[in-house]
């Protein structure tokens, strides 16, 4: 035995001195601290997932490349590193690069690394395995899009990647990584040496004095101010500097969907509320980290009322100035500088006029009282405001929890009743409305954050990522999913008169969600009235064990398309 051992060791040494793709990724992404991977093994990317988990690398693997993606994506919302996607080629990178389309399109930083097929092959197109022009395909759906074909460019291309995904307005990338990149061997030392620790990869961008004063100097002309607080203000994690900031100007705040929990939707100021009212009647808006696209009705039209308008606009990206209206003060930088830097100047603010806080005020408690009793009904079936109310309640006495929250009705509803009291703490369909983003945040939220989450699901919105329970199961996540199972898209009612399908919008009566989980180990609970809802969830969030639960809610609860009817087009010739 200790002969062969001896034997043995000069080849041993020999080898220790080579490297190859596989490790370089590796070391590579643990030198930018770049420590878990979402994604789906298969060729060619299996044995690096199993290495990578081998190396220290928390490798987690989904069921749908899209939800590994949603995962990642929203990974770098709340970490502010770019949240890493591993996809096999062709269909397992365009699966995944919806999600990294998604990621762009709100601002979070991702990777996309996908494995592809021989260059020479797929180049002259003589049809490889899984054949496709990757690269070709990702670009113009993402911030950045790079290949690596050699691995002493392995350090580079991730730290090109970084850097694009991070820096400025954050984003999506995509890295092609063709198979043979993985077993090409080089010098380890000379391998080492080529990885690059990314320094400072989002540098300050410090907005200049002359912009601070002149938004300041709006801002204080203001009679009736507001505030708007988007997601890039959640993602900047500057939130002592701009609850202060508010607090300071005294104004009005209206947080957007995921801008909620900067400041508490309970502060004072918060004029979540009292929306119709703010934008309509005030007179000066500062945006912080927020666009003025369709969520804000662009800036004009009815929803801003006549009132004349000036637009201040806090954002990191100088082309979204102007991009919808007039921005009479732009401040470009990033939000914490910026923040910083108004609040370094502001000296001694005066109050707001009263008469308009008081209006905000009382419209807001008024709107509040109106709800309250709503909230409180013990109907059976539930309809959304009697589960909601509970669920609100149960996010009250967690507020470290995370809320997942898509659908249509099931959104919009729970955007509005359910308070969020800390920063980055709701995540939810963003800027695109998408449906899917469901099981893969719940996920990603879990493992990044450490905390319980409550996922709301509207039954529909469900069933884009439903497959997921089995991850979330097997990984043990204190995740509780609670589905609003009205039987149907929007309703569960409608009835097609032409033939014996079903109608579109419907679905199984009377699923049994809850089932689904239990077929992984994990606890299902069918809850038909909101005192079954509330045992049932507590339950779930103290334990921590994986749940879901098929909340019935009346098939006649709910309208088409939530609150987002109007976009629908309508046929002016359809038959009554
Ligand atoms: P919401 O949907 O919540 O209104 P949006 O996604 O429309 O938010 O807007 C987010 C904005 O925040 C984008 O215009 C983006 O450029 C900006 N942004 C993202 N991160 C930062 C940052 N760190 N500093 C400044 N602006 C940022
Ligand atoms: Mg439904």
């Amino acid at each position: 035995m200790a002969d062969a051992a001896v034997k043995e060791k000069p080849a041993d040494a020999a080898e220790a001195q080579l490297t190859d793709g596989f490790n370089l990724l590796i070391d590579a992404l643990k030198l930018n601290g770049l420590d878990t991977i979402y994604g789906v093994p298969g060729i060619p990317i299996t044995d690096f997932g199993r290495m990578a988990q081998a190396a220290g690398i928390r490798v987690l693997s989904f069921r749908h490349e899209q939800n590994a993606g949603y995962a990642a994506s929203i990974a770098g919302f709340l970490t502010k590193k770019p949240g890493v996607c591993l996809t096999v080629s062709a269909p397992g990178f365009l699966n995944g690069l919806t999600a990294l389309a998604h990621a762009t399109t709100n601002c979070f930083p991702m990777i996309l690394l996908s494995g592809s097929s021989e260059r020479e092959i797929v180049d002259l197109q003589q049809g490889d395995y899984e054949e496709m022009d990757q690269l070709a395909i990702a670009k113009p759906l993402c911030k950045a899009a790079y290949r690596v074909l050699h691995a002493q460019d392995i350090g580079i291309g991730l730290a090109r990647a970084i850097r694009a995904a991070v820096s400025g307005r954050p984003g999506g990338v995509y890295l092609d990584l063709p198979a043979k990149l993985f077993g090409q061997v080089m010098d380890a030392e000379k391998g080492k040496n080529s990885l690059v620790k990314v320094i400072d990869a989002a540098p300050a961008q410090i907005p200049s004095p002359d912009s601070v004063k002149r938004a300041l100097d709006v801002l204080k002309s203001a009679k009736r101010p507001l505030i708007i607080l988007g997601k890039g203000a959640a993602y900047a994690q500057a939130d002592d500097a701009i609850r202060a900031f508010v607090e300071k100007t005294g104004a009005p705040f209206l947080p957007m969907s995921m801008g909620k929990g900067l400041l508490p939707d309970t502060h004072p100021q918060c004029a979540g509320a009292a929306r119709s009212t703010v934008l309509k009647d005030s007179d000066v808006v500062m945006l912080i980290g927020a666009r003025l696209n369709w969520l804000l009705s662009h800036g004009k039209g009815k929803a801003w009322g006549d009132a004349p308008k000036k637009f201040i606009q806090v954002d990191i990206e100088p082309k979204e100035m102007d991009s919808n209206v007039e921005i009479v003060a732009p401040v470009v930088g990033d939000i914490g500088s910026c923040v910083g830097a108004m609040l370094g100047v502001m000296g001694n603010w005066p109050a707001p006029p009263a008469d308009w806080v008081k209006t905000v005020t009382s419209k807001r408690d008024e709107n509040v009282a109106k709800m309250a009793p709503r909230l409180m009904n013990n109907n059976v079936p539930m309809d959304y405001h009697g589960a909601l109310g509970v669920l609100r309640d149960v996010v009250k006495a967690r507020p470290d929890a995370i809320l997942v929250n898509e659908g249509a009705n099931t959104l919009d509803l729970a955007r509005g009743i359910i308070d969020v009291y800390k920063p980055r703490k709701r995540i939810d369909v963003g800027t695109w409305g998408i449906m899917g983003i469901g099981m893969g945040y719940a996920i990603a939220a879990a493992v990044e954050t450490g905390k319980p989450v409550l996922c709301v699901e509207g039954d529909s919105a469900f069933g884009f990522s439903g497959m997921e329970v089995e991850t979330i199961c097997r990984y043990k996540l204190p995740v509780c999913i609670v589905i609003f199972n009205n039987d149907g898209i929007y309703r569960g009612t409608d009835v097609n008169n032409a033939s014996a399908d079903p109608a579109t919008t419907v679905f199984v009566k009377g699923s049994r969600y809850d089932k689904m989980i239990e077929a992984f180990g994990g606890t299902g609970v069918n809850a038909t009235s909101p005192d079954e809802l509330r045992r049932a969830v507590n339950e779930a969030m103290d334990s921590g064990k994986p749940t879901l639960i098929n909340a019935v809610i009346d098939p006649k609860a709910g309208s088409e398309s939530g609150r987002i009817g109007n976009l629908n087009p309508q046929s002016a010739l359809k038959k009554k």
